[in-house]
Order: C-alpha cells, then structure tokens, then sequence
C-alpha cells in the first residue's frame, strides 16, 4: 500500500499519522507523485476527523521546509487572517520600523471580499513588490522596513491550498493553522504577531473559534523557536474608512502624517505596533509609538519605504484614485448602529477593488469610501458612502444600502481590539 493510502486509511478512522508519513505525504503532493485525488481524500478525512497538536505541527514542519527558507530571527512580522479595509500592516509596520525594529515581510493579494497588502502596495505608482533575496535583505538593514510578494515560500502549502479552496475543506483548525504558521515559519522573522478577525467579514465567525485559532498558532510558532503573540481583534465592521487599495493607501499615509482618520483604524494601528515593539522587548512601547507618530519619524519611514521599492518622491499623493464616483445619501434619519463589513467587502468587489477568483484583473483606482461608522448621526440625504470605479456601481450601491443599519438611539461602543493573548 502507498505512503499516501496508509494515510487515508488511518486518518478515515480516527488514527494518528506518524511525522514520517506526514513528510513523504507532503514531499510527494509537492513533487507530483502524489495524485489530487488521493490528496483530497486525505484532507477530507482530516477535515472531519481533526489532526492532534503533534500531527499539525509536523504538517506545519514539513510544508515550512518545501521550498525555499529565509531567516531573520532579528526582525518582527505580523500576519492578520484577513478583513475589509484591514490596512493595519501599512499602517503599523512604518512605526514599528521607525522605532528600530526591523520588518521583514512576504504578503499576499487579496481573494474575495479580503484585501491583501500586496495590491495595496502596488496601486502606488512604481512600487515593486518582487525585489530579490539580497535586495531584500539589504533594504531591511538599511531602512528597516522591506515587503514583498510571497513567492516560491512554503510551496507545499500554495498546493494544499488551491485544493482545499476547492473540496470544501478549507474552514479546519489544523489545516488554516499549519497553513498560516508554514508560510511564517518559511519567512524566518523571529518576531510574529497574528492579527486574529473576528466577525461577520472574516474568517473566525465567534470569539471561541477566533481564541482557538489564535492559541494555535502562537502555540505553533512557539513550537518553531518564533516569539510569538496574538490579539482577536474585530471584523463586524469595515476598519477605518477605505475599503479598496489606493484608498486604504491614502488613508494609511494620511493617519501617518497625523491627518484624521477614524478611530478604530488609529486605535488598532497603536496598538499592534505597540505589541510588535513588546515582542522586541521594547521597555516602553506605548510611549515609542507615540513619539514615531508626533515626531514624523513613521510618516518619513512609509516615504523612504516606498521610494526604495520604486515609488516616486511623490507617488504617495499621486495614488490612482477613480474619479467615478457615485454618491450614496442615507435613506433616512438616525443613528449608524452597524456597517456589515461582508456587505462593504461585496460592495468593493463590485466596483472592482477585489478578485472573485484568482485570475481576476482587479482596478487599484476602485473602492468605497465609508462616511458613517457606527454611532454616527445620520440625517436623511446625508452622505454615507462615495463609491470609486465604473464597474457595478449600482449593485455596489444596493450592498452599501443593505450594510448600512439605521436605528433611534446610538449603539453600544465595540471594541476594536477584543482579546490579548
Ligand atoms: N490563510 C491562510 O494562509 N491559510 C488558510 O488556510 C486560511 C487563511
């Protein structure tokens, strides 16, 4: 019986696979002597039979090891699960770097109505996100701060992926736990703090799923010699502003430049940074972030950020921004008492600022711009949202209608950071 079988037919039943069988598992999906269907079988099965702590950390170990490694035990990474308007690596990482930790950073794109940094980055005129190993390299020790495209990291893990987004079996703690962690873990930054969302617009639907992730993967991090930390934060509602990628660009260099912005953006931004600084061992982190922020230093680091990665020297106030732009008047009179993230990420998506699959060409220029946040007064006719772009304008216009909840009295202040681990 293969490698593979044995797998199957262990797991189907509820045993345990040795970190041998793991390994050859994963080396030979990898190679392609591993065939898709005896792969899914097996992912099904540990779909539903779940994989102890062991047996995930040995996935982790081996997906890690697939393909290239890199290591920068002295730099910090952060790596959130995913939301709309989730511009908190742009926003904190510029802080963190100005207050002399260095960043050391592979991102990806965004699918579906979750953003990625790397799209982000790239709606800024010239910028590169695929710089070589030593360029790399250099950039983090001369500026501090490099981010770029994931690419041949973890490739056993980009295979498992595009199989499991596929058979139904991507929502299993194992298989996104040893996902996420391998890709960290290839990236080598000795640092890592995991921004874990939960709520109606990500991935983690209750507190109890996002705390259980969020054990995880500090747990396997820690397993891997990473200094690890997590925080569960909020996704019920779109953070800050801008939903769309030159628009969260702008609206990242605006709270840099300490020009207003809303503040959940301006509160979880702080607050990362502060925490990335403590996993450095920074003695005061609160008060560092405070003094990147008043004295210039985080705006200036974004600036030289982004010229060392081909941006011109005034490629951040020249962000392609659609001028497209189709108003939406509240239709009627009250206050905000939620703006349904999921429904403003649709909404996005519909104007172009997404990919509803992989080989979508997305509109960096597209977007939404939110001017109410929940506890917001609203009188009727007032603005509540511009949307950017001339794709489906009019259903991004319904979904922003259909995100928008109007009520009589103002609702309940939600934290936007909802745990600390
Ligand atoms: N993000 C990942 O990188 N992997 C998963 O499995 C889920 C989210």
């Amino acid at each position: 019986m293969s490698v593979v079988l044995e797998a199957i037919e262990a797991k189907k039943r509820g045993g345990t696979l040795p970190e041998e069988v793991i390994r050859d598992v994963v080396a030979g999906f990898t190679e392609g002597s591993v065939p898709d269907y005896q792969m899914s079988a097996l992912l099904m099965a540990v779909f539903i039979r779940g994989m102890t702590y062991t047996e995930t950390l040995a996935l982790t170990r081996a997906m890690a090891e697939s393909g290239e490694t890199y290591s920068f035990p002295e730099s910090v990474d952060k790596h959130s699960t995913g939301g709309v308007g989730d511009k908190v690596s742009l926003t904190s990482l510029p802080i963190v770097a100005a207050c002399g930790a260095p960043v050391a950073k592979l991102s990806g794109r965004g699918l579906g109505t979750t953003g990625g940094t790397i799209d982000k980055l790239e709606s800024i005129p010239g910028f590169s996100v695929g710089l070589s190993e030593e360029r790399f390299r250099r950039q983090v020790d001369e500026i501090g701060l490099a981010i770029v495209e994931a690419g041949d990291l973890a490739p056993a893990d980009k295979a498992i992926y595009a199989l499991r987004d596929t058979t139904g079996t991507v929502d299993s703690l194992p298989l996104i736990g040893s996902s996420i962690v391998s890709k960290k873990a290839a990236t080598g930054a000795g640092h890592l703090l995991y921004d874990v969302r939960r709520g109606s617009g990500a991935f983690m639907k209750t507190p109890e799923e996002a705390r259980e992730l969020a054990r995880l993967l500090v747990h396997l991090s820690e397993s891997m010699d990473i200094r690890a930390s997590a925080l569960i934060t909020n996704m019920d509602t779109p953070l800050g502003g801008a939903v769309g990628n030159a628009l969260e660009v702008r609206e990242s260099a605006r709270f840099l430049r300490g020009d207003p912005v809303p503040e959940d953006l301006a509160h979880e931004a702080r607050a990362v940074a502060a925490k990335l600084l403590e996993l450095k061992g920074e003695k005061g982190p609160h008060e560092a972030v405070e003094k990147a922020l008043s004295s210039g230093a985080a705006y200036e680091k974004l600036e030289r950020f982004v010229h060392a990665q081909g941006g011109g020297p005034d490629a951040l106030e020249n962000l392609p921004i659609s001028d497209t732009i189709r108003e939406v008047p509240a239709p009627r009179g009250g206050y905000a008492t939620g703006v349904a993230a999921l429904a403003v990420g649709r909404a996005a998506l519909a104007l172009g600022a997404g990919r509803k699959k992989k080989t979508d060409k997305i509109d960096p220029a597209a977007g939404v711009e939110l001017l109410a946040k929940p506890g917001d007064r609203v009188e009727t006719g007032d603005l509540i949202a511009r949307l950017h772009g001339d794709r489906e304008a009019e259903q991004a216009e319904r979904l922003i209608l259909e995100a928008l909840e109007i009520g009589d009295e103002p609702p309940e202040p939600a934290p936007a950071i909802l745990d600390d681990l």
